[in-house]
């Protein structure tokens, strides 16, 4: 899937996010097990703490291969829902940090998606000065009148 550099602003902020959270995500995992491999540690507290890293680390995979691998190929429509999920079961295990860049991320991948539909489009006008043709979708300076590449008369941004 080819989209033109304007349109994955957003979706490059939301692969940020995402991975950032996911590295969050480790270093919980890794400060847990540091707690459930302490010397004087109740066994049970021990076996308790490793089945959390457990988790959290297989958690981590799934946001890896459910949100953040389908954004950084550009598949920010199938990677939206897994975010906002992973996102507010952050929140529910008070994972508030995780949680929060999750949600700018599922934030961020609407906005790229709208971003992608309105250059798809063709006549959309784009934050920096251009106009797409409506009829060959050649990239025009925003004042023009005419299409450089065909002569279409261009709509005013
Ligand atoms: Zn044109």
């Amino acid at each position: 899937m080819s989209v033109p550099p304007a349109s994955r602003r957003s979706g490059n902020t939301a692969r940020v996010l995402i991975l950032v959270g996911v590295i969050l995500q480790f270093v919980e995992v890794a400060g847990i097990l540091a707690l459930a491999v302490l010397p004087g540690n109740h066994r049970f507290h021990g076996i308790f703490l490793l089945a959390v890293a457990a988790v959290g680390a297989v958690w981590g995979v799934l946001i890896l291969l459910f949100s953040y691998r389908p954004t950084a190929d550009g598949d920010y429509g199938s990677a939206r829902t897994p975010t906002l999920i992973f996102g507010i079961l952050s929140l529910v295990t008070l994972s508030i940090l995780g949680g929060i860049l999750y949600l700018i991320a599922y934030v961020k991948l609407g906005d790229a998606l709208h971003e992608a539909a309105v250059t798809a489009g063709g006549g959309g006008s784009l934050a920096s000065g251009t106009v797409y043709c409506p009829r060959c979708g050649g990239i025009n300076p925003a004042l023009g009148k005419f299409c450089q590449r065909c002569g279409a008369p261009l709509t005013p941004p």
